[in-house]
């Protein structure tokens, strides 16, 4: 697919042409605390296959953790990419910066267990209590 996407105040923008795979919500606190927002969702695309169309000087970066780049823009604060370095070839876009974020529909939860106790989810995506490298998801609800 074609995605593309930006910031709030539009200096910042983005294309891509490859399917994103990998796309799931974040409970983090974290990525809460960087976002505002109660859970964020994001997806992976190839390195190489982003390109900044716009605004690449009004990009800044937060390494929030040794592993971890959040990068965003400085105008707006707005949220663009997460950047692990132990996944060189693929970087993390957040869905909510997308034009068309119903074309990218997130597939599983992580940090299940950091979840803010008032938000009511009722979709059926396996849910992991903290990363989903070499992790079993939680038991589901409707099974139990
Ligand atoms: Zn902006
Ligand atoms: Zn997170």
């Amino acid at each position: 697919m074609i995605g593309e996407g930006g910031c709030l105040c539009g200096a910042v923008r983005y294309r891509f042409d490859a399917e994103p795979f990998g796309a799931g919500y974040c409970h983090c606190s974290m990525c809460r605390k960087s976002s505002g927002a109660p859970v964020i969702a994001a997806a992976s695309v190839p390195r190489d296959r982003l390109v900044l169309t716009r605004g690449q000087e009004a990009l800044r970066r937060y390494r929030s953790s040794p592993e971890v780049t959040r990068v965003f823009c400085a105008t707006c604060g707005g949220q663009l990419f997460f950047d692990v370095s132990d996944e060189p070839d693929s970087i993390d876009i957040w869905l909510g910066s997308l034009d068309d974020p119903d074309a990218v529909p997130p597939t599983f939860h992580i940090y299940a267990a950091d979840q803010v106790a008032w938000l009511d989810l009722h979709d059926d995506l396996p849910r992991y209590a903290q990363g989903r490298k070499g992790q079993e998801p939680l038991p589901s609800k409707s099974s139990s």
